[in-house]
């Protein structure tokens, strides 16, 4: 690891709590890789202190940092300027700090999960555009995103299946009223035997929820004695453990699993490039993510 100097740059992750997340892991080791004298550190901002935290960054001098939960949404307030997509979602992910002409700073919010999800689904093998039809299951902050990026990418249809079906609802009526994808969308209450029915006639079903996640990895959103159909893509968006069972049961059927971890690296990718004008070495990130991940296990 590169010491720390008078010169270091820095970024980080504001979230609540942030002791568990990856990025630190994925940035430092991007940083290494390409010999930048920059630092991405964990910085735990309890709720209600969100707004002096931001503030905070300009005068500390960080460049930017990425937010995670339960702040996503609450960011917004401290910012000089929102991209369109992350206003859209409501939600933003990455700040970037900028100096204007003046020497005068400007906290500029963005979205980079919508199209980190995009860009690792493709990856993956997957083209959404073309008619492809999809099953989300979730309605949180992660499916509010997959929603949103499988829909600006040119998908035909989306269901959203939800535990809760009126938080399915209420995404539906958010994005509806953004855009003009009101006949696209559509939104039931999550049972087996609707998602067994439902992914009849999709090409592809992402896990938006944490079913499946450490430590909890024996469960699926997927009953263990139906077979997935093999022209299924599955997107677990679950990266704790990286073959969760549901991807295990998706490429034991035959069909294409694409793991969370992707999604991650891809919407980090994007933040690095932003802050750092450099592209972010994938490879080096993604082992080093996995490296942790079989540390912790
Ligand atoms: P969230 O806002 O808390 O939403 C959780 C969603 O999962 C809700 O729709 C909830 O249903 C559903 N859910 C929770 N437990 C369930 C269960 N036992 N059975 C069925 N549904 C259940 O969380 P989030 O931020 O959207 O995150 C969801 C998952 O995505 C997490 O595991 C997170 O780690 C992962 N994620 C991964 C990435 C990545 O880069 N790979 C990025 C973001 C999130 P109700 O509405 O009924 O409560």
């Amino acid at each position: 690891m590169s010491s720390i100097d008078g010169s270091t740059r820095l970024v980080g992750l504001m979230g609540w709590p942030v002791e568990h997340s990856l990025s630190p892991t994925m940035h430092n080791a991007a940083f290494d890789a390409l010999g930048l004298n920059w630092r991405y550190v964990p910085l735990p901002v309890p709720p209600g202190q969100v707004d002096r935290a931001v503030r905070g960054l300009t005068a500390l001098g960080f460049r930017g940092v990425n937010v995670t939960v339960p702040h996503k949404e609450a960011v917004a307030n401290g910012l000089d300027l929102i991209a369109p997509d992350a206003e859209t979602l409501g939600a933003v992910n990455t700040i970037v700090v900028e100096w204007d002409g003046k020497g005068q700073p400007e906290l500029r919010g963005h979205n980079t999960d919508h199209s980190g999800f995009v860009v690792a689904l493709r990856r993956g093998g997957f083209e959404p555009e073309g008619g492809a039809k999809a099953v989300v299951v979730g309605a949180g902050g992660a499916a509010r995103a997959v929603v949103f990026g499988l829909l600006r990418s040119g998908i035909e249809e989306v269901e959203i299946l939800n535990r809760s079906p009126e938080r399915a609802e209420g995404l539906v009526a958010d994005l509806a009223e953004q855009d003009d994808w009101e006949g696209k969308l559509s939104a039931s209450a999550l049972t087996v035997e609707v998602l067994i029915q439902s992914t009849r006639r999709s090409d592809l079903l992402v896990n938006a929820t944490p079913v499946g996640m450490e430590p909890r990895e024996q469960e699926s959103i997927w009953p263990a004695d139906v077979p997935i159909p093999p022209r299924l893509t599955v997107f677990d968006l679950v990266y704790n453990p990286l073959e969760t069972r549901l991807v295990r049961w998706a490429r034991r059927c035959g069909a294409r699993a694409i793991d969370g971890l992707g999604m991650l690296l891809s919407q980090g990718a994007a933040a690095f490039q932003m802050w750092t004008g450099e592209k972010a070495p994938l490879d080096v990130m993604r082992a080093a993510c996995e490296r942790a991940l079989r540390l912790r296990r």
